[in-house]
This record gives C-alpha cells, structure tokens and sequence, in this order.
C-alpha cells in the first residue's frame, strides 16, 4: 500500500519554522515511499483564525520547496483545492463530523454533556483546591439518551463528549520514540463536539486522517497526550490506526522551546533575511534528525533518499543560527551568480543605494560587486551593509592602523605611480587590476605587503576585504581618482 501522508496546520498566524520541519518530514517521506503528501486545513477553532495565514502557509511552502500533491494551492491570487479526498479545509466538513458524531452516540461511545461553563469552572476550582487533575469530572456521562434528546429539543446548550474507558491502558509503537505506554486515567471525557456544531481537533483529525486514507500521523510530540483518545476513537469507529511519529520540539541554543521571543521563528523572516530555501530546508531538516552518514550538505533529492523516521531523535533538536548561517554561506558561494544578484537587487533599492530606474544599467556591476560579496556574507540582506564599501568618493578609515599605513614614507609615491597607470589604462576592470602591481612593482620597487596594504587602505579605509584587483574593477577609473584624492586631501 502506497503512504499517504499529512500537515495539518491550524491557520493562526504565519508558518513557524517548527512547521516547516513537520511539513518537509512528511514529503521526505511520501517522496521516498512514492506515496502522496497532503497539506489539510484545520480550521475548526473559529476565534484563533488569522487572516492571510493560509496564502502565507502555501506561499512558504512553495518558497521552501516543500509542495503537496492534495490540498489548497494558489491559483492565479485565489486558493483552489486539488485531489480526490477533498474539501481539505475543516470547515467545510462540518456535515461529515455530524455524521460520525451519530454514530459515536449511537454505539455509546460519546454523550451529550449539558454543564454550563459555571459548573466547569467551579469543579476546577475544586479539583484544583484539592490538588487533584483537571479535568471534567463525567456528570453527564449517564444521561439516557431520550433525556437527552428531550433537553435539546428543548434547546439546552450542550456538548458532546467521548466517553473515555475507565484505567485502561493505551499501548502503540511510535516511530520515533518506540513503544507508548498510556493509562485513560490520566485523561478526561474530551469534547469532540462544541456547542455551536463545530468538532474539536480531536474528533476532526481522526475522522479526516481517516477519510483521507492517511498512513502516517506526524506531528509535534505537544499532541502525544492526545494520542490514546485518538486511539479509541479509531477503535470506537471501527477503523485500523495509522502509524504515529511525534517530533522532538525545536530548542534554542539555552534549550529552551524556540519562540519568538528569543528572535526569528516565521518562515518569512527567514525568506525576508536572505535565507536560501536550500539552506534553510537543508538545516531544517538537520535540527532533530541526521542521516546515517552524518552528512550535513544535502540536496532535496539526497535528503528523500536518507530520510527515515527512526533517526528522528528523542529529544529535542536545537536550532542554531550560527549553524544556519554556516549551511547559508555554503549555498550563496555555491549559487549562480545572476540567482543571486537577481535575489539581491531588492536589498540595495530598499537601501536606497541604488534606483529602481538604474537597476537594469548598474546589473553587471551589481554582479561584480555580488562575486565578492558571496564569499563574506552569511545572508543576503547583509549586501547593503558590505556594499557601502564601493560606493561614495570619501574614505573613512576604519581605525588607526589604516592611518599609520597611509603614513607610510613611501605611500605618496605609490599613489602617484598608481594614479598614472589608472589615468592611462585603457579599461579598469579585473585584468586591469590584477596587472596594475605588476607595473608599479617593477617601476618602484616597492612590492608584496608594503604595496597592496597601503592600496586597500587608500581605496577602501579597510586593510583587510576582498581581493584588492576585484576592488578595482568595481570602483572604476573616476571613483578611484576621487577617493585618492580625498585621501591624499585627509590623511596623508
Ligand atoms: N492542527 C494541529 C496543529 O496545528 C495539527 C496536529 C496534528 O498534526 O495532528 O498543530
């Protein structure tokens, strides 16, 4: 049998990088079993609902690389479903929840709960007093059915509860964590079925995993707890369980449970930063998993291939930016050239270093500059920060060692001659650069550190950055002639 397998995000708020790796876990693993990955809406909590979530959560997803074969996609700015199990947004389902929640009534396997929320919170207080577990205390739980009838029909508000088996033991096998071993003494009759007709999670996530032919139930090990009433909910219908995999939660480098508290947490963020969706996906990935060669460079395609549930680990994974920036700097220097400077055009607009008007003209330039910036930067919103180097025609020194070299006895004579070679040159561009202190050298003498360093120095205020010939190329003969000037004007 083909695997089916599932995200099921709730839409309320943008798609955490948690949910990334839930969602890239899945089409991992459909991927390398041929089987389907589906992405279902869970929208049954009505007042969590956050406008634009699910435009953000397909918009991620494509971003990332992570695309579903069922389920809501964006089709010319409007969401379509596609597939054959659908709708795959809960609240459209609502007549299919109704119809399973007769049946659990019918075989006595729910009850309808007429407590009013006074009652609830009274024997909470109580419990609560007492030190005992939360959780509702089954007053309902005997009610024959034609009262029960007769109080709505009278149109009392009421719920309906699964009646959960007294001190049984739930057992299963989780992919992750191995055998699960639960007492339904330490949970309570869930409601599977609000007041106002909709279901909560519970009922809708067993029916719809079920209805839509789902192998594989993978989620954040938040919803273990939840797992043996799940499980008696597929005994209660009848149904054959599907296989559980509950990831270890995302930790920040203090281990602690990553939120955006302690920094970037949406997918977006990410994106916004400059984050490559191969980088981002490829570290994602690592963060509670590793394959068995402990590579940690890998493609879509290699990732498929090693992944496996088993390798998941226990605990929790920690995501480190600093790792992540290493995983980013290794794409960007791997990436092609026109990819990024395309990717980095946006950043120096926004800067305000460069015109929209004079993007197409300053292209190549912008390339030259993105040549050197590959090797230096971690993410792309870095270029407007390490730009600013090749442009304006004045010089800061970045501290007093820059000073003393531009001091030097014999810096004058050196910008001298390097000035006529540039005056005289038919083209500055790379070749240009890296001839020119071939020349001087042999005209002066003057050669390795004591001609590049004071050069650099001159040119930038900087005595450590890019190749200095690639500097040349990128400033050009007027910018060059200006910043000269102002050096020899300020500091020498
Ligand atoms: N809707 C749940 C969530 O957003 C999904 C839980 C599950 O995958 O079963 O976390």
């Amino acid at each position: 049998m083909s695997v089916r397998l599932r995200f099921a995000p709730s839409p309320t708020g943008y798609v955490h990088i948690g949910s990334l790796r839930t969602a890239l876990y899945d089409y991992l693993f459909a991927k390398q079993k041929g089987g389907e990955y589906i992405i279902r809406i869970e929208d049954t909590d009505r007042t969590r609902f956050v406008e634009g979530a699910i435009e953000n959560l397909i918009d991620s997803m494509e971003w990332a690389g992570v695309i579903h074969d069922e389920g809501p996609m964006m089709e010319a700015g409007r969401i379509v479903e596609k597939g054959g199990y659908g709708p795959y947004t809960q609240s459209e389902r609502l007549h299919i929840y109704k119809e399973h929640i007769e049946k659990l009534l019918e075989s006595g396997h729910a009850y309808h709960c007429f407590c009013s929320r006074e009652r609830l919170d009274k024997i909470r207080e109580e419990q609560k007093a007492k030190g005992e577990m939360l959780g509702y205390d089954g007053h309902c739980r005997n009610i024959p059915m034609n009262e029960a009838k007769k109080r709505i029909e009278d149109g009392e508000s009421h719920v309906i509860r699964l009646k959960l088996p007294k001190d049984r033991e739930i057992v299963f096998d989780d992919l992750v964590r191995g055998k699960v071993t639960m007492n339904t003494n330490d949970s309570d009759d869930q409601v599977l079925m609000k007041s106002d007709g909709f279901p909560t999670y519970h009922l809708a996530v067993v029916v719809d995993d079920y209805l839509m032919g789902i192998t594989h139930m993978v989620r954040g090990e938040e919803w273990l707890p939840s797992t043996p009433k799940q499980i008696l909910l597929y005994e209660a219908f009848g149904w054959e369980l599907p296989k559980f995999a509950h990831l270890p939660n995302i930790l920040n480098t203090e281990k602690k449970k990553l939120s955006k508290r302690h920094g970037d947490v949406a997918v977006k963020d990410f994106m916004k930063k400059g984050y490559l969706p191969e980088a981002l996906v490829n570290y994602i990935a690592l963060v509670g998993w590793s394959p068995e060669d402990n590579k940690e460079i890998m493609t879509m395609d290699e990732m498929i291939e090693s992944f496996s549930f088993e390798r998941v680990s226990k605990s929790g994974g920690v995501f480190d930016v600093d790792k992540l920036n290493w995983v980013n700097s290794h794409y960007i220097k791997e990436a092609d050239i026109d990819r990024l400077t395309k990717l980095c055009i946006p950043y120096l607009v926004e800067a305000g270093m460069l015109a929209e008007g004079e993007v197409e003209e300053k292209y190549e330039w912008v390339k030259m500059i993105m040549e050197t910036a590959r090797e230096r930067i971690c993410y792309l919103s870095q270029i407007s920060e390490y730009a600013k180097q090749f442009f304006g025609e004045e010089v800061k020194l970045e501290n007093d060692d820059v000073k003393d070299v531009l001091k030097l006895e014999h810096v004058q004579d050196l910008l001298n001659t390097f000035k006529d070679k540039v005056t005289n040159a038919e083209a500055i561009d790379a070749v240009f650069g890296k001839k020119v202190f071939k020349m001087i050298q042999k005209e002066t003498g003057i050669k390795g550190k004591n001609l590049y360093m004071p050069l650099r120095a001159a040119l930038t205020g900087q005595l450590h950055g890019p190749d200095i010939d690639k500097v040349i190329a990128i400033l050009g003969r007027e910018n060059i002639q200006k910043r000269i000037a102002y050096v020899e004007k300020h500091y020498i």
